[in-house]
């Protein structure tokens, strides 16, 4: 399919934050506004070619509170939108936070995390309680994930202006932490361009300069994707780590799962949204069908990655 077609015929995800009200307000919210809910029936992945029109829109089969909408819907006046009642987030990039499921109280870290699109959907699951640690370097994007977060009505995230890589994992207030999201800085590859100006710019990092060639892109921020999951990994009681990228490369998904695998042996992945038909690929990596991966063309999301690590039963733990 042509890039303006898949636009098209991708919707335009909304999650539904249940830290401002039950999904049931918003959805009569959304009807008071002229929206109408579809009844799709069908699983699996989902045209807008099936909504009735844009005014229409449907409940996704595979995530909770999570929307579809005609991507020509603009959000921008809403007040749902506006008040952080709705947050726009592709299907795919909603995969980590639930596919890492940290129930409330649970102390997590999301490792690169601004603009928070990742880091909400953590504390929405955790219903407040408990910690999420939110590292990113970049200030001019944590200053945009502290609004984000604030809009939402966030209250469990402490924000670290910080590089992931230079934390100490054995510091005392990081001995409860077990559940750790890596979605670190990535080629972008899998987005797909918006049709309206609303671009969801949440997945793919700080802009890359045209000029750096493609192998030695991927080299470089593979090496870097590596680095930080090996770093959450050594988190003294980890248990559950995803990894996660916008990328359609095997460079930045099977192949860096791969290397992480061969360095820590204490862990293994665990199959990643069983409910998802399209899995990771074998070329590199044998247990790549743990792994999820979405493909714009057939699944109408981004292109996307994520694995599931989890410490291996009785493997043996660093000291904290
Ligand atoms: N998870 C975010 C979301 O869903 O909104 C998107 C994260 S984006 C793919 C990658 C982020 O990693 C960027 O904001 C970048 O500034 C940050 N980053 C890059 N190097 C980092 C490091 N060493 N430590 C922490 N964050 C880093």
């Amino acid at each position: 399919l042509a890039e303006d077609t898949l636009a098209e015929s991708m919707p335009r995800y909304a999650r539904v934050n249940p830290l401002k009200q039950p999904e049931a307000a918003t959805l009569t919210a959304l009807e008071e506004t002229g929206f109408q809910l579809q009844q799709l029936h069908a699983a699996g992945p989902k045209s807008t070619t099936t909504l009735e029109s844009r005014q229409h829109y449907f409940k996704d089969t595979h995530l909770d509170n999570l929307l579809g909408f005609h991507p020509r819907t603009d959000f921008h006046t809403h007040w749902l939108y506006r008040r952080g009642h709705l947050i726009l987030q592709d299907k795919a990039s909603c995969f980590p936070a639930a596919i890492l499921a940290p129930p409330p109280g649970s102390v997590c870290i999301d490792a690169c995390a601004a603009p928070g699109n990742k880091t909400s959907h953590l504390a929405a699951l955790m219903h407040n309680k408990g910690t999420v640690f939110a590292f990113d370097i970049s200030r001019r994007r944590m200053g945009v994930m502290r609004r984000q977060l604030k809009l939402a009505g966030v209250t469990c995230v402490k924000t670290m202006l910080k590089s992931f890589l230079d934390t100490d994992p054995t510091h005392p207030k990081f001995r409860d932490v077990k559940y750790i999201l890596c979605d670190p800085s990535c080629s972008g590859s899998g987005i797909v361009s918006r049709l309206s100006d609303l671009v969801d710019v949440s997945d793919a990092g700080e802009p890359q300069t045209q000029e750096e060639k493609q192998q030695e892109r991927l080299k470089a921020l593979a090496e870097f994707q590596v680095q930080v999951v090996n770093h959450a990994l050594s988190f003294p009681n980890v248990e559950r780590v995803t990894y996660s990228t916008c990328s359609v490369h095997q460079e930045e998904n099977e192949d860096v799962v791969a290397a992480v695998l061969a360095a820590n042996p204490s862990f293994e992945l665990a199959e990643a949204l069983p409910s998802w038909h399209r899995r990771g690929h074998s070329d590199t990596l044998p247990s790549a069908a743990m792994c999820v991966r979405t493909d714009p063309a057939q699944d109408f999301t981004n292109g996307f990655f994520v694995a599931l690590f989890v410490r291996k039963p009785g493997a043996p733990r660093p000291q904290s």
